[in-house]
């Protein structure tokens, strides 16, 4: 399945595509205290970020039966460090590309476990805390929402995490 997903991942676009390492998904508190300084401004507003998410015991707990999976980049080049609108554009190619592949591979095999970048913006107002998430199928947890260290994760899976100076990098993974 994964020299599928490496596949599927270059049709669609991503610029790295590479195996991910198990010993790469160590679920960290410090990183959840993160979300919970709540610098993204995204803590307890959608299904898809801490509390609602899941404890990180539930992810491990989630996440055990994995034994392989695939990360994946996005890279954005910014004309200058105030070039905010290509760091959107990079955003939004990578939410795309990302939402592609899960769906591509969600149908092709029942259990996977995709981990994006940032909050869920499948709808333009989620539904949390008042009613039940509209896409329980679709949306995604973000790595960091789940605990991991990024920059940890691309080490030990040999990517790159930073892609020089002017340049922005959106980060995802699949379990299966
Ligand atoms: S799919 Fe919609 S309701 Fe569910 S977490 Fe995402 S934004 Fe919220």
């Amino acid at each position: 399945m994964r020299d599928r997903a490496i596949q599927l991942a270059k049709e669609i676009g991503f610029d790295v595509c590479v195996p991910m390492k198990k010993e790469a998904l160590v679920f960290r508190e410090d990183v959840r205290a993160m979300c919970r300084a709540d610098r993204c401004q995204s803590y307890g507003k959608t299904w898809s970020c801490p509390p609602a998410c899941g404890t990180l015991d539930e992810i491990r707990a989630r996440t055990s039966g994995f034994g392989d999976g695939i990360l994946v980049e996005t890279v954005g080049v910014m004309e200058d460090e105030f070039d905010y609108e290509s760091v959107m554009d990079a955003a939004a190619r990578h939410k795309e590309r990302f939402l592609r592949l899960s769906e591509c591979l969600r149908k092709e095999h029942a259990g996977v476990f995709p981990m994006g970048a940032g909050k869920c913006t499948l709808c333009e107002h989620c539904t949390y805390p008042t009613a039940p998430c509209r896409f329980p199928d679709k949306m995604t947890p973000s790595m960091e929402a789940a605990g991991l260290l990024v920059s940890d994760v691309c080490r030990i899976c040999g990517a790159p995490y930073y892609h020089g100076k002017n340049t922005t990098t959106f980060i995802g993974c699949i379990l299966f």
